[in-house]
């Protein structure tokens, strides 16, 4: 029998937790093969990464160093951007790059041969072999997720993944249909979670485009169901959303639009050349139709050269959006962001995470990212 364990080092990234759910449900189909609950007694160990800031990199870093130390012959897959992002990490220190294919071929010829467990050098396992026991993969059970592209066509001057993930690369539209067809009974009642790095550069490789991907779904699927799209890049929704007709945005229950900041000046610097109050008025228009939508956002606190006024102005969003999810700014290696002068002190940085906690007792919409800043100024406040 192959055993096999799989989990993330950060939970909170949808298209990691997608991936490794199918993984998983694709293992756990082949006779012969078993998932384990811990890393332990497996014979390959497969863990999601994430270099979406410095925090989730050290956090995927360290889950996968302490793993090495553990169980130094054991065989590691790495899933997520860390292996793009940082592949002499991973040679170094013996990973295998995540390839579904490579996997499920393995575990196939594992199971033929019979080769006996790997003999287990180190029995001990506790929850900071995974930093925290809630590193575990989310499942919700009303939510069919599909991966419909990754990488995208923008270059935000801050971001690792791109780094990572490259240019846009979609499944066509074709495949998707077939897809949603396939599972119309897993569908029916639910929701379909549209996920990508930008659903907004969906399909631009293929000549086909994300609205025509919304109207093709309407058409085909007959069943009730609630659309999530995850990770609209502003600037494509702008151009998109007046494509889509109204009966498709009564169905929409949720999009995550990622504004980054409240103001044009900074959009400039992150390479994100939309203007706030455009956007702003689109989810206005798109609030007179489906007024029952949830709309959530991510904003970049302490970017390069960001004053105290600008960093304030996102808390207006209160008004405007579901959830407001505020990450700390860092210097990602490689990327234009880490090269602009005007750094934020770490204590300004710390003092600008007090506010944004204050104001969460105050709104229930606001969220921030746990980071090294986020742990002191709690010291603080305490
Ligand atoms: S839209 Fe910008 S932040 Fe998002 S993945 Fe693409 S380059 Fe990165």
């Amino acid at each position: 029998m192959l055993k096999f364990y799989i989990s993330s080092a950060n939970p909170h990234c949808e298209i990691n937790s997608y991936l490794l759910t199918y993984l998983e449900r694709e293992l756990k189909g082949i006779k012969g093969i078993l998932e384990t609950d811990t890393p332990d007694s497996a014979d390959i160990i497969i863990i999601g990464t994430c270099v979406v800031d410095a925090t989730n990199e050290n956090i995927s870093r360290e889950t996968l160093i302490n793993l090495r130390k553990r169980y130094p012959n054991k065989r590691v897959y790495v899933a997520g951007c860390l292996s793009n992002f940082d592949p002499h990490f991973i040679k170094a220190n013996k990973f295998d790059v995540f390839d579904k294919n490579k996997i499920l071929a393995e575990c196939y010829r594992k199971n033929v041969e019979r080769i006996p467990m790997v003999s287990l050098l180190n029995r001990y396992c506790d929850e900071e072999i995974l930093r925290n026991e809630n590193y575990f993969l989310s499942r919700r059970e009303n939510i069919f997720y599909i991966n419909i592209s990754e990488g995208c066509t923008n270059a935000c001057s801050y971001c690792a993944i791109k780094i990572a993930k490259g240019d846009i690369r979609s499944i066509p539209i074709e495949s998707i249909i077939e897809q949603l067809e396939e599972n119309k009974n897993l569908i029916a009642g639910n929701f379909i979670c549209l996920l990508a790095d930008d659903c907004g550069s969906f399909g631009i490789d293929n000549n086909e485009s994300f609205p025509e991907l919304l109207i093709k779904i309407k058409k085909k699927i007959s069943c009730e169901y609630k659309l999530i799209i995850h990770y609209w890049f502003p600037l494509h929704f702008l151009n998109q959303f007046k494509m889509i007709p109204a009966e498709i945005w009564k169905r929409i229950h949720y999009i995550n639009i990622p504004l980054q900041s409240c103001s044009d000046r900074i959009l400039k610097l992150m390479n994100r050349n939309y203007s706030v109050s455009d956007v702003l008025d689109a989810i206005n228009s798109i609030k007179k139709i489906n007024p029952g939508i949830k709309l959530v956002t991510h904003i970049i606190y302490g970017f390069p050269s960001e004053t105290i006024d600008e960093f304030k102005e996102s808390f207006h969003l209160v008004s405007v959006f579901d959830r407001i999810i505020f990450s700390c700014y860092s210097d990602r290696k490689g990327t234009r962001a880490s090269h602009i002068k005007g750094k934020i002190s770490e204590n300004e940085k710390m003092r600008r995470t007090v506010l944004i906690l204050k104001e969460q007792e105050k709104y229930k919409q606001i969220r921030i990212t746990e980071s090294d800043i986020f742990k002191k100024s709690l010291t603080r406040i305490k």
